[in-house]
């Protein structure tokens, strides 16, 4: 039986030890925190993440957990349309889900397949032409035919085998909570149904999570400011956040009303720049994947991080289903590289466009901003279907570029 290590219990490796469990690979997966616990917020899936985790595990019950998305439109803080409300295209509906509940319902998918080791701290990673590649907390060496790197944006194996590529911020604080449902405030029908706000330099999303009845419900917020993050403690940021957000239209100052400090979750956001040359690296009969954050790090404007990293699984997962550790295996792990660069090269480079809209600050960068919006909506993003048959044998010319790596955005 094929052997694979993944590294971090985040999404993507939950996602990805799962898809590999399920298509006969014996797994570990290591995690270097104590327990796997999911952060108390929520995110989009849109419809490239659902059919990837669809294709993942179709017995995953993701539409019980998720919500589908309002298309509430864009507007300014004062109520006005930037970009009015116009139905969600093709494809699985976008769906919002709490991430406890996506949590849950992956590792309910690793069942009994997947060993997994919590408070394992990879240090280091071993490869070589003609070694089983390896990794190791400075105690204990882990070797397998694939090692799979989901080990997040300060990923120790993508600073390995890709110190190209650096985490640095992406110039946003984001401040994001779930309100519960039992203390959400008594909204109209028209203000609960969420939707985006873009001011200058400053963004806020609110997403109803749904009924009680399948996922957790309640309310979920994301509000973006450009800047540093704050170093308060969460009460003093809350009370800046209702300050900031003052004036903004109908619901956003009774939604930041009801959320507690408690809820808050604060980070800088960070990307990666550039993003790694590769992301497949044969080592022996195998070899290392990188994959979800540990690969292509971005902002959060577009909601594709996960996304992608669901689409990194199921990719990995069709590749290497019928690929025999040796020749096969590492021509897998090359193809890997070449599907999954340039798909994640446009949506970075479509999140960084976005990124320039957020910021937008002053008369004229704010009138070019609303004209240039309606073309940078995420379903502007080239869709994504499960790899084919033809996909899945190497081709030598995807990316246009001579080393099978396209151009860095
Ligand atoms: C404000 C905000 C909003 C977002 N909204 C959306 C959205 O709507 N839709 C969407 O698709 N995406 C969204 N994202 C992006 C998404 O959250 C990330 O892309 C996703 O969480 C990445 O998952 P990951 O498993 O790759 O990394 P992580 O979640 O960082 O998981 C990495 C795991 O590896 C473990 N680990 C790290 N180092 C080691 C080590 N050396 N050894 C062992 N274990 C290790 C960590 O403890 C962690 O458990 C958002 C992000 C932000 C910041």
């Amino acid at each position: 039986m094929p052997t694979a290590v993944v590294v971090g219990a985040g999404m993507a490796g939950l996602a990805a030890a799962g898809a590999l469990a399920r298509c006969g690979w014996q797994v570990i997966l290591l995690e270097g925190a104590e327990r796997v616990a999911a952060p108390p917020t929520a995110l989009v899936l849109w419809p490239n993440g659902r059919r990837a985790l669809e294709a993942i595990d179709p017995g995953g019950g993701w539409s019980a957990i998720a919500s589908p998305l309002p298309d509430g439109g864009v507007r300014r803080p004062d109520g006005q349309w930037l970009v009015a409300p116009r139905g969600t295209g093709t494809g699985p509906a976008p769906a919002a889900v709490h991430l406890e509940d996506l949590y849950d319902a992956l590792v309910a998918g690793l069942g009994d397949l997947v060993q997994l080791r919590t408070g394992f701290k990879v240090l280091s990673l071993r490869t070589g032409p003609r070694v089983r590649p390896a990794v190791s907390d400075g105690r204990t060496e882990i070797e397998a035919d694939l090692v799979v790197a989901a080990d997040g944006i300060d990923s120790t194996i993508r600073r390995t085998l890709a110190p190209e590529s650096a985490a640095v911020g992406s110039g946003f604080a984001a401040w994001q909570a779930v309100i519960p449902a039992y203390r959400l405030p008594r909204l109209p029908a028209e203000q609960a149904a969420g939707g985006e706000t873009l001011g200058a330099g400053y963004r806020f999303v609110s997403i109803p999570l749904g009924e009680r009845a399948a996922g957790r419900g309640g309310v979920y917020w994301v509000a973006t400011a450009a800047g540093a993050p704050r170093p308060e403690p969460p009460a003093t940021q809350l009370a800046l956040l209702r300050r900031w957000f003052a004036d903004w239209h109908p619901p956003v100052g009774e939604l930041l009303a009801a959320t507690h400090a408690d809820d808050l979750v604060p980070q800088e956001v960070r990307e990666l720049r550039p993003l790694p040359r590769a992301y497949g690296f044969p080592s022996g009969p195998g070899g290392v994947v990188l994959l979800g954050d540990a690969a292509h790090a971005m902002p959060h404007h577009l909601g594709q991080g996960a996304c992608l990293a669901f689409e990194d699984a199921a990719t990995l997962r069709s590749l290497v289903a019928e690929a025999a550790p040796g020749p096969a295996l590492t021509a897998a792990v090359e193809q890997y590289g070449r599907l999954r660069h340039p798909r994640t090269t446009t949506v970075v480079r479509q999140t960084r466009r976005m990124s320039a809209v957020v910021q937008a600050r002053g008369r004229l960068a704010l009138r070019a901003r609303d004209a240039a919006l309606s073309h940078m909506r995420p379903r502007m993003l080239p869709d994504w279907s499960p790899p084919e048959a033809a996909d899945l044998t190497g081709s030598p010319d995807l990316t246009g570029s001579p080393d099978g790596v396209a151009t860095e955005p």
